[in-house]
């Protein structure tokens, strides 16, 4: 017998993945113009020129014996350094490259530092709305996920919440600050709460509580929102960074976890992080890529069309009669539903050809996520159809 939690986990279809499949379908049918599909995630503008100029320089100019070969496990030492130099420089927090570890993405970062910090029985809190591959991360790190929620319609957190949630049992929290799906930053004046209220529960239960930052929106900012630095506010912080929306590479696979230097224990936790990295086959992350953001520190995307998309969709979907409350990072809205079963509601929504995904699987009921991710004139297109959706819930 093979093993049936797996099966199961690979066998269940994301309701994103769903509506992207219908989406496809739907596109065959009546053509790709007349289809909205907001289902999406992966950024809608291309990489930087700094980026094609390097990979174009690295496979001009490399020995391509020594560009495609393997890494130290961790990660190339130059690649690590240049991460450092960036962070320190622009954050002041002191991370040095023997606590960097290079991995694939958000993803194997998370996967990574739950297995290496998380034992059997551990729980892992998490503020609701939270990306739902949370879930499976932590169970298959031998722990529980446990959502916190947050203040309705504002997502912000609830710190009575939050004291209620934390017990003995709990190992670590992540956090994603910008957010998906709501858009929310944390600001200074949050974190220091939060972390105040992670250190006063770990004192009073005598235990350790890592705070992991999930980062792979953190330059998606508007409006000169500023997202504080987890490691300058506590000790016992990991970041798991992905170069995935920053540079509109998610398909290449890259990003990186760095270890608070102000922990204790910071060497041992990474040293887990590098076992958990082995017995996962999560090492040396992809050299060419490695090379590349070694030469792109500080490099982003032209991210204003995120920013005028959000306006636009803000503004419009505000005077059609949608709850909406302005996100202020990342690329997503989290809108409410005009009905309390938000599945049927994206049902509805199909009718008019709006592919948005509903927010259960996010751990909060009566909201879709629209990805705004899309083309600007795809949304100008898709407004009669939002404007008409609104209507038939009023008549
Ligand atoms: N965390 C969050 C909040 C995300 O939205 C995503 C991807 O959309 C990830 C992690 C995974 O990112 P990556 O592509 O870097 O693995």
């Amino acid at each position: 017998m093979i093993n049936e939690k797996n099966v199961k986990l690979g066998e269940v279809r994301s309701g994103i993945r769903e509506l992207f499949e219908y989406g496809k379908l739907r596109k065959s049918q009546i053509g790709e113009e007349d289809v909205y599909d907001f289902s999406l995630c992966h950024p809608s503008v291309p990489p930087p020129e700094r980026v094609t100029l390097t990979l174009q320089k690295l496979l001009a100019e490399r020995d391509p014996v020594e560009l495609h070969g393997y890494t130290s496990a961790q990660g190339d030492l130059y690649t690590r350094q240049a991460i450092c130099g960036y962070v320190n420089k622009t954050f002041g927090a002191g991370v040095s490259p023997d606590l960097v570890y290079m991995t694939c993405g958000a993803a194997a970062s998370l996967t990574i530092t739950l297995n290496a910090i998380c034992n059997s029985g551990d729980e892992v809190l998490t503020f609701a709305p939270f990306f739902p591959e949370y879930t499976v991360f932590a169970d298959h790190a031998g722990a529980k996920l446990v959502p916190v929620a947050t203040k309705e319609g504002s997502f912000r957190i609830d710190f009575d919440n939050l004291e209620r949630a934390i017990k003995p049992e709990t190992k670590a929290v992540i956090i994603n600050s910008p957010n998906n799906p709501s858009g929310v930053v944390y600001s200074e004046e949050e974190i220091k709460k939060l972390c105040a209220t992670l250190a006063e529960c770990g004192k009073k239960y005598g235990t350790e509580i890592y705070l992991i930052s999930d980062e792979p929106y953190r330059e998606l900012v508007y409006d000169d929102i500023k997202v504080p630095y987890i490691m300058n506010y506590y000790d016992k912080s990991i970041v798991c960074y992905s170069y995935s929306k920053s540079l509109s590479l998610p398909g290449d696979r890259i990003g990186y976890i760095a270890v608070n230097p102000a922990m204790t224990g910071c060497k041992k936790v990474y040293s887990a992080i590098c076992g958990a990295g082995r017995a996962l086959g999560y090492v040396c992350a992809p050299s060419l890529l490695q090379k590349l953001v070694a030469e792109a520190q500080g490099v982003t995307s032209d991210i204003s069309v995120y920013k005028s998309n959000r306006d636009l969709l803000c503004s419009a979907l505000t005077e059609f009669g949608y709850d909406v409350v302005k996100p202020e990072g990342a690329f997503y809205l989290f809108v409410k539903a005009m009905e309390a079963d938000a599945n049927a509601f994206a049902e509805r929504a199909k009718k008019y050809e709006l592919l948005i995904v509903p927010g259960d699987s996010f751990g909060v009921k009566g909201y879709v996520r629209i990805s705004y991710c899309v083309s600007p004139e795809m949304i100008k297109r898709s407004l009669p159809s939002f404007k008409a959706l609104a209507e038939s819930y009023k008549k």
